[in-house]
């Protein structure tokens, strides 16, 4: 075997003649120790040698990172170490995987499973998208009736997907708290995403006072972009964000919490008397200038709490974002998210043609995942270093079930994680393939059963199929598109 069979592969490996029975393998001979003088607290050195095994971290997580390896190379040498040095950093301080938990709901003990593999891929960030338009999916005290009424749907209707049966629920904080601990014990922070002021057709549905027209509306049971979003020139809007954002910062401990800012259609504040009196007020010349204004009072109402917002990159839009919002890439046509990165802003990113691994292999094979390079086209060296890193969403839409979840996703999320870990001098995509076939038993030993080989890179052929199939499965007279 001339390469180890590491998913992430380190940085830096050097092989050394020689090897070590496992037996020989004792306390006296496992030696692990922490030096923070590196700077990188995610960073490791393992050595194997006829003393036995050394470990020196940067931190805590540079130590888990580093029995991540190990534990990778004794499986595929469970007799006898090789003799090796590996000197190990990520490529990306942020590494992160997100689930929707809005359209289709997935239980805590798969979710749990989800966050194994995450660990084993040396991801740091799990997003949880628990608002939007079709569902609120987090206990809230203040306001009841945000379980009571947004939580549940009459219905589901996504493309193909069609169910009239009510659909919902919500995590308890018990039941979140637990996610959080499980994180916290794999290196991993929890970042929450309340969707905001679009995609809040759920909460308007329980409290319509929060929308423009204040009028009673369903929680959505459609799959699109919606008109009724928050007002923000209503007071009582912002308390009850601030509100809700302080219980939720009681449920997760991270220094981040998603504000969203994705498509939110501006056609309501067009009409509405308080939002363009607020526009008037603050002196400002458009609509998506005053959205640009309500992501920034909410960034900054975080600050004072010790925490960080980020915001899909719809929010650049505005021209004004805050520089200290982290500005999370999925679709930039204008390259607004490269200008903000040249500029001294940090982004993370998550091309959906790319890294969207709701879409099926046809229109995302692995081997166009993997070689994505997360330095974006246009980007100076400054802009270079201001690129957090990666992160690969899964939207539920169409994915009713943990084992579809989990077709979709692996081995494609595998692809994304080495991007984030292995510097782009280090990755190749022919050498991922030969490696993955160690990590498949690794992830069906976590309950995670990834799509079989034949589907990882179809060919142009069932590519086509692929893709006129899965449009013609989100077009139907239920998509929404903009406004009514
Ligand atoms: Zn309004």
């Amino acid at each position: 075997m001339d390469k180890l069979q590491l998913i992430p592969y380190s940085n830096e490996v050097r092989m050394l003649p020689g090897s070590i029975p496992l037996s020989k393998i004792g306390r006296r001979s496992f030696f692990s120790t922490i030096d923070r003088n590196t700077g990188n607290p995610e960073s490791y050195y393992l050595s194997i040698s006829e003393n036995g095994i050394k470990i020196v971290a940067g931190g805590e997580a540079g130590r888990y990172y580093a029995a991540q390896t190990l534990k990778q190379i004794s499986e595929t040498y469970p007799d006898r170490l090789p003799f090796l040095e590996i000197r190990d950093k990520p490529a990306f301080p942020y590494r992160g995987f997100m689930l929707d938990s809005v359209r289709h709901m997935t239980p805590i003990e798969d979710i749990k499973k989800l966050i194994d593999a995450a660990a084993l891929l040396k991801l740091n960030k799990f997003h949880w998208h628990l608002t939007d338009d079709q569902g609120w999916r987090i206990e809230i005290d203040s306001y009841p009736l945000l379980n009571e009424v947004a939580s549940y749907r009459n219905g589901s209707h996504f493309g193909k997907v069609h169910d009239d049966r009510i659909y919902g629920g919500y995590y308890t904080k018990r039941e979140m708290r637990e996610i959080a601990d499980y994180c916290a014990d794999r290196h991993i922070d929890v970042i929450p995403e309340i969707d905001m002021p679009g995609h809040m057709v759920a909460a308007i549905a329980a409290y319509p006072e929060i929308s423009c027209r204040g009028e009673e509306i369903p929680v959505e049971t459609r799959q699109g972009i919606f008109p009724d979003i928050l007002c923000a020139g209503n007071p009582k809007t912002l308390q009850m964000i601030f509100d809700i954002l302080d219980e939720v910062i009681r449920i997760f401990p991270c220094k981040y919490i998603h504000i969203g800012g994705d498509e939110a259609p501006k056609k309501r504040w067009k009409e509405c008397r308080h939002c363009q009196e607020l526009i008037r007020e603050l002196g400002l010349e458009t609509e998506e200038e005053l959205q640009g204004w309500f992501m920034n009072r909410v960034a900054e109402f975080l600050q004072s709490r010790g925490r960080k917002a980020i915001t899909w990159n719809e929010s650049l839009n505005s021209g004004l974002l805050n520089k200290d919002i982290i500005v999370q890439m999925w679709m930039d046509r204008k390259k607004l998210s490269v200008d903000f990165a040249n500029s001294g802003g940090n982004i993370i990113v998550s091309p959906f043609y790319h890294y969207y691994l709701d879409y099926p292999y046809g229109m995302t094979p692995l081997n166009k995942t993997y070689k994505f390079d997360p330095i974006l086209k246009g980007l100076d060296n400054q802009g270079a270093g201001n690129v957090a890193g990666v992160e690969t969403p899964v939207w539920t839409e169409h994915i009713r079930d943990f084992n579809q979840l989990c077709f979709m996703a692996f081995p494609r999320a595998a692809a994304v994680a080495e991007a984030g870990w292995t510097f782009e001098e280090n990755r190749d995509v022919d050498d991922f393939n030969v490696r993955l076939q160690a990590l498949i038993p690794r992830l069906r030993s976590l309950g995670i059963k990834p799509a079989p080989e034949k589907d990882w890179n179809p060919n142009p052929f069932r590519r086509l199929i692929q893709t006129i199939r899965f449009f013609l499965s989100i077009t139907t007279k239920e998509m929404i598109k903009g406004y009514d």
